[in-house]
């Protein structure tokens, strides 16, 4: 693969909610906004603002870039908590003193448990790992409404969903296949369904080259 097709971070998250989803957004450039898409993008304003704060034995950098060369995945993290720790690793951007990294991802709404949001924090863990040779055994999501945290524990399970993941998405772009519509209770909040058209078997665009072969086809008839 090139290297730079370089998949966003974040599309270990929308993978896991929905394979065409992925699909749609990456290969189609598919972005359609719903009442949660706007209201997340607005609660996310405040995150997306890079910083480091420093707070007694703790630093949170904020909009924090990410990127794993083994996974060829790029993105940001919401916030990285870094805290003062004998077993932590030296980080010599941060004075060369041992720190625990522990990355916060934010979403809005209030506590749920979506397996997905739990990958792509995991994924930016691992991108972390690989970037800086240290080991990150947890990080928090973050619920803007309810203002409630869960922390997530990273397991092998967690691990390697992401690898398989990445490297379906990575298989993805090769190939350039969006993933036929998958039909669940998902669809009726996603935000692409007008697009998607889930309960007809084609997207719009399956529909246009189809009708366009078929025309083509018949001119040649
Ligand atoms: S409408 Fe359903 S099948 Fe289509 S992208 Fe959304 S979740 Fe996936």
């Amino acid at each position: 693969m090139e290297d730079d097709n370089y998949i966003p971070l974040s599309y270990i998250s929308q993978y896991n909610y929905c394979r065409r989803r992925a699909g749609l957004l990456m290969l189609e450039q598919q972005w359609s906004d719903s009442a949660d898409t706007v209201k997340g993008s607005l609660e996310h304003k405040n995150v997306h603002t890079a910083s480091i704060t420093s707070r007694n034995s703790m630093i949170t950098i904020t909009d924090m870039s990410v990127v794993s060369r083994k996974m060829h995945l790029m993105g940001k993290c919401d916030a990285v908590e870094a805290l003062l720790s004998e077993n932590g690793t030296a980080f010599p951007w941060i004075g060369g003193k041992k720190y625990e990294l522990y990355p916060i991802e934010y979403k809005h709404g209030s506590i749920r448990m979506e397996p997905e949001y739990e990958y792509q924090l995991c994924a930016q863990a691992m991108c972390m790992e690989e970037m800086f040779g240290c080991s990150i055994s947890s990080g928090a999501i973050f619920f803007i409404s309810s203002h409630r945290n869960q922390e997530v524990r990273f397991t092998k399970a967690h691990r390697e969903a992401v690898e398989k993941t990445a490297a379906e998405l990575s298989q993805m772009l090769e190939h350039k296949v969006i993933p036929k519509v998958d039909y669940s209770p998902k669809c009726l909040k996603c935000s692409l369904k007008e697009i998607c058209m889930p309960k007809v078997s084609d997207s719009v665009s399956d529909y246009l080259k189809r009708i366009t072969q078929e025309n083509e086809k018949g001119d040649t008839d």
